[in-house]
């Protein structure tokens, strides 16, 4: 009998199993002593965009603050889409309230209520944004699904701890449309769901995906605690994933449990929307986590190895980043701002855990691994921003740097945090393997620092020196300096020594990867940036310039729009052949540039062919990347 079976493919039927093991799971979660706030929102409009919301939160006579959700955990930026919140209308005991905005603060609306007034009914509408832009704010829904996201359409009286404050909460969907979500449903009547109450803090920590294709597939049956994947899509035919790339989510569940040696969650419930009319992005929840991505994702080979990772990163951070979360990022609700400052942990180890987990389980190759690895290490290293601003500085910042324009990327840095902090965490993985004589490894720090006894979510906040402590229980090292100079000190160089020190060598040839391939064509740019030093949209728009480099000195910059190479109309192609036969030529490579209202040919002096990084291996030193990525449980 496989692991992997479907049991949902625009259906009914399965949600009574489902059904099932969600009340077992809810019987120990009891409210908590204050009344809950009731929550109900009809989704039957979400096709045009809209959700309808009703609120009915207890409160006293006299003045009420209530707020809007801000700082959205996993966005780590006060990114609430409060211009979509319309129609608000307030009433109290039988009369209408008026609501005012507080000057300063943007999210938070008061009210003041009559006497005899025991509770608020606050009646409000959010605009789900069209198109395909933005993050966990941006669109959400589409003719045949939609994303909910409570925080959305919540308010909260001011001074409650998230953690404290209970919801009850109602969905009306579309008809036809089923459901997945880590809420416990209590009931299903005449189109409306009622999910057992739960805390602000967990409702905004779980996301519904509904629409009219869907499909439910179980990653581990019989096992305890269970593991679900969601899709709902744009058509039915975008829900036909393979049997064996089921099975690799099977064993990267299988693999998590290897690695962390707990689990702290009651379920599990990957949730992935596949529309090319919803913002593409993944975001990390306690015991599910919200993945959307272009409607072929789960049927174009190209697309899914592209963003294979995606599933096993935002899996790992129910372990790094919600179970243990940084200590600036652990806030009571979500008007406090967030202090980025660990993001070099919450989403460095995340992405070096979660592209290991990829190969581990099966959904890449461990040359796609490497392929990538490259590639990140290679724009890292060519990055002349990396002169000016530390590592740490994208992290305290990146509330600001989530949103920067493509364009003086090179310059400016960007949410470096990730790819970086991935390549600190492989030197780190390296060092202990050397420390130890190959005894230990990262993984050992991994069940240090995030196993403990499993059980439902709680969150343990840490500091760097916790992190440090932990590391020298492992292995005993100044891992404060360490961490010191790669991440808090300014190095024109990026961090290689986890390549090295695993066998490899970052090299350079004229081949294009497979996975810059995938990514040129998904992302539709052209990227020449570790030949000529710049990269180009589809439409001939220059998105970046490398200071310093080639196309630099020959005055092409940022936002010039590329018309011709060589006196002949530009392609990407014409302009790879151009690099390639420059090689033995000595004439420059003549660009024709647009900028605004006025042309001009720049000259670039550039000879050494087209370069693309990849890995080589060093073989004077022993393989580790081949260890590191071994997985530790037997494929289903
Ligand atoms: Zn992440």
């Amino acid at each position: 009998m496989p692991r992997f079976q479907p049991c949902m493919t625009r259906v009914s039927g399965c949600l009574g199993l489902v059904t099932t093991v969600w009340s077992l799971l809810a019987a120990g979660a009891a409210p908590g002593p204050n009344p809950p706030i009731q929550l109900d929102v009809d989704a039957t409009d979400a096709a045009r965009k809209v959700l309808h919301a009703r609120l009915q939160i207890p409160a006293q006579p006299g003045k009420l603050t209530l707020l809007y959700p801000k700082w959205l955990p996993g966005d780590h930026s006060p990114t609430g889409p409060i211009t979509d919140l319309v129609g608000l209308k307030m009433s109290a005991a039988g009369k209408t309230v008026e609501w005012r905005r507080d000057a300063e603060d943007m999210y938070a609306l008061v009210v003041e209520l009559p006497a005899g007034a025991s509770s608020l009914e606050v009646t409000l509408d959010y605009l789900s944004q069209p198109g395909a832009d933005g993050s966990a704010s941006g669109a959400s829904a589409t003719a045949q699904l939609a994303d909910i996201s409570w925080n959305d359409v919540a308010l909260y009286p001011k001074g409650a701890k998230a953690s404290e404050l209970q919801y009850a909460t109602t969905l009306r969907l579309p008809e036809g449309w089923q459901f997945g979500t880590a809420l416990v449903p209590a009931s299903q009547a005449s189109g409306v769901i009622h999910f057992e109450p739960v805390s602000l803090e967990t409702l905004v920590d779980s996301p519904v995906v509904a629409g009219a294709y869907s499909r439910t597939v179980d990653l581990t049956p019989g096992g305890q605690p269970p593991h679900f994947l969601h899709i709902v899509a744009d058509s039915a035919a975008a829900l036909e994933m393979k049997p064996e790339d089921g099975r690799h989510l099977s064993h990267l569940v299988a693999e998590t449990g290897a690695l962390f040696g707990a689990r702290h969650y009651r379920a599990y419930h990957f949730l992935l929307t596949l529309s090319d009319h919803v913002a593409h992005f993944g975001l990390e929840h306690h015991e599910s986590s919200d993945n959307r991505q272009g409607e072929k994702y789960l049927i174009d080979a190209d697309a899914l190895k592209l963003k294979a990772s995606l599933l096993p990163h935002e899996m790992v951070h129910s372990w790094n980043g919600k179970y243990r979360r940084p200590a600036g990022l652990a806030t009571p609700d979500f008007e406090q701002p967030m202090r980025g400052e660990l993001l070099w942990v919450y989403e460095g180890l995340t992405d070096y855990l979660g592209e290991v987990l990829t190969a581990r389980c099966g959904l890449w190759q461990a040359e796609d691994f490497r392929q990538r690895l490259a590639l990140d290490a290679a724009r890292l290293d060519r990055q002349p921003g990396r002169t000016w601003r530390p590592l740490v500085d994208t992290t305290v910042a990146a509330q600001l740097l989530y949103d920067a324009r493509k364009e003086g990327s090179s310059w400016r840095r960007g949410v470096d945090f990730y790819q970086e902090g991935a390549l600190i965490w492989l030197e780190a993985d390296v060092l202990i393997r050397q420390l130890s004589q190959g005894r230990r490894s990262l993984d050992d720090f991994c069940r240090k620092f995030y196993g403990g006894p499993s059980g439902p979510p709680r969150v343990v906040p840490y500091t760097l020196d916790d992190v440090v402590a932990a590391l020298n229980e492992v292995a005993p090292h100044d891992w404060r300096q360490f961490f010191q100079t790669r991440v808090y000190d300014i190095d024109p160089r990026a961090p290689l020594g986890g390549i090295e020190g695993a066998g490899w060598r970052l090299v350079y040839s004229n081949t294009v990867p497979d996975m810059l391939k995938s990514a040129e064509s998904a992302l539709k740019f052209t990227d020449l940036r570790f030949s000529l030093g710049l990269t180009i949209k589809e439409d001939g728009a220059v998105q970046d310039v490398i200071p310093g480099s080639p196309a630099d000195q020959a005055g092409v910059g940022a936002a010039m729009k590329l018309v011709a190479v060589n006196g002949r109309r530009w392609t990407a192609d014409l302009l790879r052949t151009a690099v390639k036969a420059a090689r033995t030529n000595a004439a420059p490579i003549e660009l024709l540039v647009e900028n605004e209202d006025y042309f001009k040919s720049c000259k670039v002096d550039y000879h050494e062919g087209e370069k693309y990084p990849r890995l080589e291996r060093a073989s004077t030193k022993p393989d580790l990347l081949k260890d590191i990525l071994k997985a530790r449980t037997p494929a289903p």
